[in-house]
């Protein structure tokens, strides 16, 4: 795709520091890691958000970042933990528009973690979660 850096990344035009490659999905060191360690696992097909990717490359993403996180822990890098993020759209972070799983080193007292939004300790009440359930649950049917 285009300018996109991952496909340039896959082709061999921008240097990476592999450490996984099967037909489906490429996994290299993220350059500026949240704890060393941090690792990028990507479809080798170009799909700018999770939903548009295909089952195959979504089930092989996943698969290569079990891998990976499994790797990681017996590596010799500081892993007492491991998140498996992605960042799917904008508004949730995401800043390079080609699909990517991180997988992320963890250990206690590391300064890294999620800030919950305002409100967060109020629960919605029961009627709210099922009108809420209702509505996902047809889009998911539709
Ligand atoms: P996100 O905010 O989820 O889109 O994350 C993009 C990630 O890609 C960041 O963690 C960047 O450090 C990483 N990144 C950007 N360019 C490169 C590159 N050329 N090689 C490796 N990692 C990169
Ligand atoms: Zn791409």
């Amino acid at each position: 795709m285009g300018d996109c850096i991952f496909c340039k990344i896959i082709e061999g035009s921008i240097p990476a520091n592999k450490v996984y490659e099967d037909e489906f999905v490429l996994a290299f060191m993220d350059i500026q890691p949240i704890n060393k360690g941090h690792v990028l696992v990507i479809p080798k097909k170009h799909a700018a958000l999770v939903h548009e990717l295909d089952d195959d490359s979504a089930s092989k993403v996943f698969q290569a970042g079990r891998k990976i996180s499994a790797a990681l822990r017996k590596s010799g890098t500081k892993c007492e933990a491991v998140n498996l993020f992605i960042a799917d759209g904008k508004a949730a972070g995401q800043e390079v528009f080609h699909v990517h799983l991180h997988v992320i080193p963890r250990f206690e007292g590391d300064g890294f973690g999620l800030k919950f939004p305002d409100g967060y300790e109020s629960k919605p009440t029961g009627e709210e979660l099922a009108e809420m359930a209702g509505r996902i649950k047809d889009a998911v049917e539709g």
